[in-house]
């Protein structure tokens, strides 16, 4: 997809009848500290230290990077341990289709900073970093630190180049630290030894923004919206093949089929679903009725990741999709790890053999074999997301295989050439600010 197509259709919304909590300002351009401070932003009298941190423990609010740790528990993990401590608010987007942290950054810098603030207050740190790669996002930041009152904990700007791991919360102590943003093995986690080897919380910048709202209101009315696990909203990047691509606030627990962009019926017309941006796999459409919470995706083999979903339509085909992030994965391994470094090219291979029509039985069930064998054999969880990728493409378009098992298909010989692609047709660039619809 094009960056014109992209940004023509893009809409900023929420479910009907819910009422929005990340997107509820929803500015054209970047929020100010007034307009922020007049919505209830940054007040005094809220649920701060040991409560805030029971709060959000009973709010159930999970990681909304990928890994959907229970916040809460991280909180009190980092606190607990003898200082100094440090907070990172992660905010380095290297899933291609997603855009949700990025328009956090640039449109309400001040939500995800008050959360931060919060946070670090709560676990008392010496020190507190936002980590981002995006320029844009960046320099809003920057100017919204610059507006916060003169005793302000001291709020750090660490800046990274884009790749798909530089957000891995490892990488994001080793870069700033001053080393390559790339991922260790764990244990030890950055709550165990972080930035200078002290306790460090690393926490997604959609995750910080929702704690400013249970600071205020509490965690029963965090639960009001979700299920008991996956309680809350979530923000979900939408592309692909729909009419309405977009961000949309939407409560934890809701289906595809109940998605605003649905009063426009694309999901009739929907064959498959990238799920959780690259990482919960490729699913066909029976997870139109999947529900979107963390566990109830993991339970069928899947996973909401950081809430980006990539719909496939009539003109895509699952192998030739599944070839393409394939390679992209493999090019943006961090070629630390020999399982991962092999691993990637192995079966990045056979779904091209696949997609070109060359594959053969023999090679199909290596795959099969790979896309588990392979899975928690790297440092970070890039070949997991590939090894899985691979098993959901055989177990969720089994006659899609098949038929390209039997014979060359024309769709996918035009998606998968003979050279291997630089990028992936699903990156959603917003380099240029993000247009909304009113
Ligand atoms: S698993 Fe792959 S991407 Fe992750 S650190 Fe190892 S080589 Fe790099």
């Amino acid at each position: 997809m094009s960056t014109s197509e992209w940004l023509s259709g893009l809409a900023v919304g929420t479910s009907p009848g819910i009422e929005p909590r990340l997107l509820h300002a929803m500015p054209a351009q970047t929020e100010s500290l007034s307009e922020y401070e007049r919505s209830g932003g940054y007040a005094r009298q809220r649920l701060v230290g040991e409560q805030l941190i029971e709060a959000v423990e009973s709010a159930g609010l999970r990681g909304r990077g990928g890994a959907a740790f229970p916040t809460g528990m991280k909180m009190r993990a980092v606190r607990d341990r003898p200082g100094p401590r440090f907070i990172v608010a992660n905010g380095e987007e290297g899933e291609p289709a997603s855009v949700k942290d990025r328009w956090l950054l640039r449109h309400r810098p001040h939500l995800v900073l008050d959360g931060l603030l919060l946070a670090a207050a709560a676990i008392e740190v010496d020190r507190a970093y936002v980590f981002v790669s995006d320029r844009s996002s960046a320099q809003q930041l920057a100017a919204a630190i610059a507006e916060l009152p003169d005793g302000t904990l001291q709020i750090e700007l660490a800046t990274t180049t884009p790749a798909y791991v530089a957000g891995e919360e490892t990488a994001v102590i080793r870069a700033i630290g001053g080393g390559p943003a790339l991922p260790v093995d764990k244990p030890p986690r950055p709550f165990e030894e972080g930035i200078e080897g002290r306790p460090t919380m690393v926490a997604n910048v959609e995750t910080l923004a929702n704690i400013p709202g249970i600071a205020t209101y509490g965690a029963e009315a965090f639960r009001q919206v979700g299920t008991a696990t996956s309680p809350g909203t979530f923000l979900l990047t939408l592309s692909g093949a729909c009419p309405s691509p977009g961000l949309y606030e939407v409560p934890l627990g809701t289906t595809l089929r109940e998605l605003p962009a649905q009063h426009e019926r694309w999901s009739d017309q929907a064959t498959g679903f990238l799920l959780g941006g690259f990482f919960g796999g490729v699913l066909g459409r029976r997870a139109l009725d999947l529900r979107l919470g963390y566990d109830e995706a993991r339970a069928e083999g899947s996973g909401l990741g950081c809430g980006a979903i990539v719909v496939l339509g009539a003109e895509d085909c699952a192998v030739a999709a599944v070839a393409d992030v394939m390679s992209y994965f493999e090019r943006e391994n961090a070629k630390q790890c020999g399982a991962c470094i092999r691993g990637t090219a192995a079966m990045r291979d056979v779904v091209r053999a696949l997609a070109q029509g060359t594959a053969d039985v023999e090679r199909v069930e290596r795959l099969r074999s790979w896309s588990m064998s392979l899975r928690e054999r790297g440092a970070c969880a890039l070949l997991d997301g590939a090894a899985g990728l691979a098993g959901s493409l055989l177990r969720e378009f089994p006659e899609s295989v098949a038929q390209h098992l039997a014979s060359p298909c024309s769709r996918c010989a035009e998606l998968v050439s003979d050279e291997l692609p630089t990028t992936t047709r699903f990156r959603l660039d917003i380099d240029i600010d993000i247009d909304e619809r009113d």
